[in-house]
């Protein structure tokens, strides 16, 4: 059968999740992977959690190789994604997804939990993004899909290292929107409320649940749903849009 991403005759197209192993990252990879796309998997360092998406994208006879950097090590970044694109070409698409949280108020913070999301969150955008432009821009096509938060839409107390991050990439994304537009690749940002994985956490639930319309939490299906659709042909007149996945929190 041929996929949706397929033309036949034509290799698979490939897309680059940061942050791929776990959460919004894998539900993301397993949706990208019944599409029919060839993917390139990031996280920190292999990991149970690695391994066992590789043998489940084995089992779907999806293409995937592991791809591991720390997004926030500008160097190490930056070399091993301008290295798998001098190897094996463009990418079609690049999910910008790897993100941490350091909560705290601001009066308590510590600067390692400011710089440390920061550098994640939204140095990320620059180590990642910047070594994969030219080729990308030559292939005059693509997707680029940023996961902001509601916290960079809205803001959310204890979160000032964060919402600053999110925020920050929501600017960017907006303004590279603008770099790309005329060589029809696309650039947008998805802002998740709170969704159940490992970052959520358990705490607090009873407290948050009444802030969220819907009343319960997201899950990252229905985050991954939407990036599957911002990446595919269909969604080409689609750029520089922030679109919550929320529950109505956004
Ligand atoms: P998880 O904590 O469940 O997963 C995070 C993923 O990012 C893991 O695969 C982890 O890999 C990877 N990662 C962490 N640090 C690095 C790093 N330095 N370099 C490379 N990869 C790294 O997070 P979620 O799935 O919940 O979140 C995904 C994105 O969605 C984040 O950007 C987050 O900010 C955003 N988001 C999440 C919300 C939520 O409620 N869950 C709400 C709003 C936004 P490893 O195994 O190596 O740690």
């Amino acid at each position: 059968m041929t996929q949706r991403s397929q033309v036949p005759g034509d290799a698979p197209k490939r897309v680059l999740i940061t942050g791929g192993t776990r959460g919004i990252g894998r539900a993301t990879a397993l949706r990208l992977a019944r599409e029919g796309y060839s993917l390139v998997i990031n996280c920190r360092a292999p990991s149970p959690a690695s391994d066992s998406l590789l043998d489940e994208l084995a089992r779907m006879n999806c293409p995937a190789a592991l791809l591991p950097f720390d997004v926030a090590d500008r160097e190490k970044a930056m070399a091993a994604v301008a290295a798998d694109v001098a190897e094996k070409g463009a990418y079609w698409g690049v999910v910008l997804n790897a993100g941490i949280t350091r909560d705290g108020p601001l009066a308590g913070m510590c600067e390692e939990d400011w710089d440390q999301v920061l550098r994640l969150d939204l140095d990320g955008f620059y180590n990642v993004l910047k070594p994969l432009m030219l080729p990308m821009a030559r292939a005059r096509r693509g997707r680029i899909v940023v996961m902001s938060s509601v916290s960079g839409m809205v803001g959310n107390r204890g979160q000032t290292n964060y919402s600053a991050a999110k925020a920050g990439l929501i600017g960017a994304a907006k303004a590279l929107a603008l770099e790309l537009a005329s060589r029809g690749i696309t650039v947008n940002v998805v802002a998740p409320g709170l969704i159940d994985t490992d970052m959520a956490g358990t705490e607090d639930r009873e407290r948050i649940l009444p802030v969220i319309p819907m009343r319960r939490l997201g899950r990252p299906e229905e985050v991954a749903g939407l990036v599957a659709f911002l990446l595919s042909e269909e969604a080409g007149y689609i750029t520089r849009a922030v679109i919550p996945v929320s529950g109505g929190i956004a």
